[in-house]
This record gives C-alpha cells, sequence and structure tokens, in this order.
C-alpha cells in the first residue's frame, strides 16, 4: 500500500474541495485491490456485491458471491429463483431479508424496466432492499453517475480529513457529508471516486486500531492527522447494550437423519430453518421433561459444545443436547411441526442460518462417521 513517484500532495484545507480530488484517484489507481466485482462492474454485479458486503468482510465474500453469480447471472435468474434455493446460497451470509429484497427488485427491474436496472439514482433507489448506499454505489460504478456513496467508511475518512466531531451515526451527519462530496465528486469518473473512498477507508483509514497515514494520499489535507487527533476520530455514540437471550438446541438424531423446523414467516431469521430449541438454559431433567412432552421417550442424551450468536441487536446464548432416538420413524413429527429429514437432504436443499454452525459442526463431528 505504497505511495508512487508523481504521486499529488495538496495543501491544507478546512473543508473539501476539488483540488483534493486528484491525489486520491491517483492512489486509487495504484493500489485498488483486486475484487471479483470488480473485474465487469455491470450494474448487477455492483449489486450483488454490495448487498453482500454490508456487514460482512470482503475476504468472507467473496466465495459466496462467486457460488451466487455462477447460479444466478443475471437478473433473470434471480427474479426466479425459488426461495429456498436463494436461501441456501445466502447460507452464512447472515440478514436473509437482504436476499429476499433482492429477489423481490429483480422482479420489479422484470416487470417495469424489462429486466434492465435502470439508468436513473432515484428509480434504482426505489428498488426494494436498495438504500442510499448501494443507490450510490450502484450508479456511479455501473453507470458514472456523479452521485455519492456514503457509508462508514466515507464517514470516518471524512470525519478525519475535516477534525469534524459530529456523531457520524446522526442523518445530519450522513446528509452533510453527502452533500460535500456531491459538490467535489468528479463528473468523468464518479464510480473511481466512490470507490476509492471507501478503499481508503478499509485499507488506510482503518476502523480498529492506528490509521496508516503515512501510505495515505491525503496525510497533508487530513486535519486529524495534522491534529494528531486520528485516534479521537470519528465520533459515534455508543450502541445500546444487547439483549442476551439463553437457548436451548436439541439435536434430535437418529440413523443418519434430524429433525429441524421452520421458523416463524416475520421476525428474526424469518422462515428459516433450524433445529428444534427452546428459550432459557434447561438443565438435565428439564430437557427430559421437554423430550418426554414432544413423545420421545427412548433415547441416549449427552450435552453439546457451548455457543452464542451475536446478532446486531440481540445475543443467543447457546448449550444445547445430543439426543439419540432409538428409532425415530416411528414418532409423529408432523404433529410437533417439526419434519424429519436425512442430513445429506438437509445439507443440500435446507438453509440452516449460522446461527446454528456450531450445532451443524457438532453433528459432523459426532455422527460423520456414522454416515
Ligand atoms: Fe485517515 Fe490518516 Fe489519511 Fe487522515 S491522514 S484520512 S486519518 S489515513
Amino acid at each position: 500500500m505504497s505511495k508512487k513517484i508523481g504521486e499529488q500532495k495538496t495543501a491544507i484545507t478546512n473543508k473539501l474541495s476539488k483540488e483534493i480530488v486528484p491525489a486520491l484517484l491517483n492512489w486509487y489507481e495504484y493500489n485498488a485491490r483486486i475484487l471479483p466485482w470488480r473485474s465487469e462492474p455491470t450494474p448487477y454485479h455492483v449489486w450483488i456485491s454490495e448487498i453482500m458486503l454490508q456487514q460482512t468482510r470482503v475476504e468472507a465474500v467473496k466465495p459466496y458471491y462467486d457460488r451466487f453469480l455462477c447460479e444466478l447471472p443475471d437478473i433473470e435468474a434471480l427474479s426466479k429463483v425459488e426461495d429456498e434455493k436463494l436461501m441456501k446460497l445466502w447460507q452464512g451470509l447472515g440478514y436473509y431479508n437482504r436476499a429476499r429484497n433482492l429477489k423481490t427488485a429483480a422482479i420489479t427491474i422484470m416487470s417495469e424496466y424489462d429486466g434492465v436496472m435502470p439508468r436513473d439514482y432515484e428509480k434504482i433507489l426505489s428498488l426494494k432492499g436498495i438504500g442510499e448506499y448501494t443507490a450510490g454505489a450502484i450508479s456511479s460504478i455501473a453507470y458514472q453517475i456523479p452521485v455519492p456513496a456514503v457509508d462508514g467508511n466515507v464517514l470516518r475518512v471524512i470525519s478525519r480529513v475535516e477534525a469534524n466531531d459530529e456523531d457520524i451515526l446522526k442523518a445530519s451527519t450522513k446528509k452533510r457529508v453527502r452533500e460535500e462530496l456531491l459538490e467535489i465528486i468528479p463528473e468523468d469518473r464518479a464510480g473511481d471516486f466512490n470507490q476509492a473512498l471507501m478503499e481508503l477507508g478499509a485499507t488506510v483509514c482503518i476502523p480498529n486500531g492506528k490509521p496508516l497515514c503515512e501510505n495515505c494520499p491525503w496525510d497533508t489535507v487530513c486535519q486529524a492527522y495534522q491534529q494528531d487527533r486520528v485516534m479521537e476520530l470519528p465520533v459515534k455514540q455508543p450502541k445500546k447494550k444487547r439483549k442476551i437471550e439463553q437457548r436451548t438446541v436439541f439435536l434430535l438424531y437418529s440413523k443418519g437423519k434430524i429433525a429441524v423446523c421452520k421458523r416463524p414467516d416475520t421476525g428474526l431469521l424469518a422462515s428459516l430453518w433450524e433445529f428444534p430449541n427452546e428459550l432459557g438454559k434447561l438443565e438435565i431433567e428439564e430437557a427430559k421433561e421437554k423430550l418426554e412432552q414432544w413423545g420421545i421417550n427412548q433415547y441416549k442424551l449427552e450435552k453439546t459444545a457451548k455457543g452464542k450468536h451475536i446478532f446486531s441487536h440481540i445475543e443467543w446464548q447457546m448449550s444445547g443436547y445430543f439426543v439419540e432416538i432409538e428409532d425415530g420413524d416411528a414418532i409423529d413429527w408432523r404433529e410437533l411441526e417439526f419434519e424429519w429429514i436425512s442430513v445429506e437432504e438437509m445439507e443440500r436443499s435446507y438453509a440452516i442460518p449460522s446461527a446454528y454452525e456450531l450445532f451443524l459442526k457438532e453433528l459432523e463431528k459426532k455422527y460423520r462417521k456414522e454416515l
């Protein structure tokens, strides 16, 4: 991530000005990471990658992106995909509503825009699941429309460059930054400009730890750096504490088959598959009572490992039991509203959210040798 000879430097300024743009673009030319969605930045590619990149690291997204594009190469394929398959393709990325919204927006594009992403920021913004940031990214990167794309990376960089103490989580801060960027975004290189800013935030003006100011094309214009305040900025209100919820998970298993159930249609992890579970941390006797209520009597019971899963507003602290049932086929699973399926079937077609990753691994460890 080094600067190259000839990189342009600019004088110190108190607010963003067009003069600082060339140094950033020049830096980006030499330092942009090679990423799969950058090689052919069609509106579809930019859209899918940006939605995947929300809340997920670049390295983690790459294999998901490749697999998704392989199965659903264009907007038409996305609009027609079966929900279960879509959930399976999204499994592990979390925030499954993002995937559902992708499909809804694809259907709209097929019916209202002849299958082509509209070349218009406002129309893109009106599509389901596309906010200002994503609309800005698609418009500028795929169509060179000069609109900003302001995400957390960009807010951090700008608040440091301006040494601005406003809380970056406030809508008013985002609005101001957006308006300022609108003034300086170059008409002929809007996509590169937005990507350069995001890239600077992701790789140099980093969120955790000390930014790498000595590698930054804006070191001479950055007020926070000049004032030795880089670690104080950006200002961010501390988030509210997450609610903690205990859950006890039952891995009900017999001869290569396992019980799964569907979550409710609304709320957290809506309509996804999970293992039967109960609120609270059930001790062995309580777990046995539960099994009796379910009509499960002949079994071997063993504790699984414990773990936790963190959502944005809630934390699940999870413990569980392996329940090896003597004759699983004899139980009326429908009555319990569980599905009794083979482990292969579950792996192939049932999207189990990553909150249950620990239990999938436990299952694999314990039973793989039998399968
Ligand atoms: Fe960020 Fe440092 Fe560059 Fe300022 S000089 S924008 S703090 S990396």
